[in-house]
């Protein structure tokens, strides 16, 4: 409601559709308020308030939601280095993931800039602490590194973990303790408003350029989307460019090609028939339920 303080840090007139996101306001201010108001203000009022900073959050959620994009956007919006990002266990034991973190906290101290270290598949490298399935001890060594990096005697204050995952269950309780993965949000599929935001984020250049048919209802096609991710409205874009290409370009006729491609505009029609192809992949039974 109007008494919500939950965008105070964000500045009214600040667009997260032009940052790229879409429908996701709610939680991309919850987010930044609880893990980055302290690293906004200055380091003196921090150490007067005696608090720590947040070092790790976990986004769970559907596949294609949105989680990584928040989590670029605000590391851009702090200043911070290009987060390094973690795909699945195989990759983690050549992989020295604090080393630079560790090195630039020793060389600048409280100055130094924020390190974000994104673990996609958070739940892939939990699997296999503890349990005798794997043998290779990856997920142990990595979660008691993440720990031991998180709360160890020296803490780095230069980090911030972001572990993603759409099995929140499958997720090592003590990882989500306070002082580790302590803040956690979920990021579920777009409602109807929020498809509207992330086709108008994805056919902003279209538009801009002038290259979208009037005949497109933004409106219509978000009720026609229901279940869809942000990564598959992404795709029914795509898709629905291809088949206006296929309206305007006649194969073998390559004179022809450079001429009709001019005249290229992705129009209604060109989405009902994308809509014939790309279908949601996530929560269709509930909704073939009802
Ligand atoms: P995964 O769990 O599969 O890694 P994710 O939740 O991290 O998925 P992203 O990688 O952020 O999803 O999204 C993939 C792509 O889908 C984005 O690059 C973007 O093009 C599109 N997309 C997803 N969600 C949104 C959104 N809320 N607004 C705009 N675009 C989106």
């Amino acid at each position: 409601g109007s008494k919500s303080h939950t965008n105070v840090l964000i500045q009214p007139n600040f667009k997260f559709e032009d940052m790229g996101i879409g429908g996701l306001d709610k939680e991309f201010s919850h987010i930044f308020r609880r893990a980055f108001a302290s690293r906004i203000f200055p380091p003196h009022i921090v150490e007067k308030l005696g608090i720590q900073h947040v070092k790790g959050m976990i986004l769970y959620g559907p596949p294609g939601t949105g989680k990584t994009l928040i989590a670029r956007q605000i590391g851009k919006m702090l200043n911070a280095k290009e987060p390094k990002i973690v795909n699945g266990p195989e990759i983690l034991n050549k992989y020295k993931l604090f080393a630079d973190a560790e090195a630039e906290y020793k060389a600048r101290g409280e100055e130094s800039s924020l390190h974000i270290i994104i673990f996609d598949e958070l739940d892939a490298i939990c699997k296999q602490r503890g349990s005798k399935n794997d043998g290779t001890g990856v997920g142990d060594s990595v979660v008691n590194q993440l720990l031991s990096k998180m709360d160890g005697v020296d803490p780095l204050n230069n980090i911030l973990v972001i572990g993603m995952t759409n099995r929140l269950d499958m997720i090592d309780e003590a990882l989500l303790r306070p002082g580790r993965l302590e803040i956690k949000m979920e990021i579920s599929l777009p409602d109807e408003a929020g498809r509207i935001q992330i086709l108008n984020v994805h056919t902003a250049k279209m538009r801009k350029n002038n290259l979208l048919e009037n005949d497109v209802d933004v409106k219509e096609i978000a009720s026609l989307t229901k279940n869809f991710s942000g990564a598959e409205i992404a795709g029914l874009v795509k898709a629905a460019t291809s088949w206006s290409f296929n309206r305007h370009v006649k194969v073998g006729s390559v004179a022809g090609v450079s001429d009709d491609v001019e005249k290229l505009k992705v129009g209604r029609e060109d989405f009902l028939g994308a809509l014939e192809e790309v279908r949601p992949s996530f929560g269709v039974a509930e909704a073939e339920l009802q």
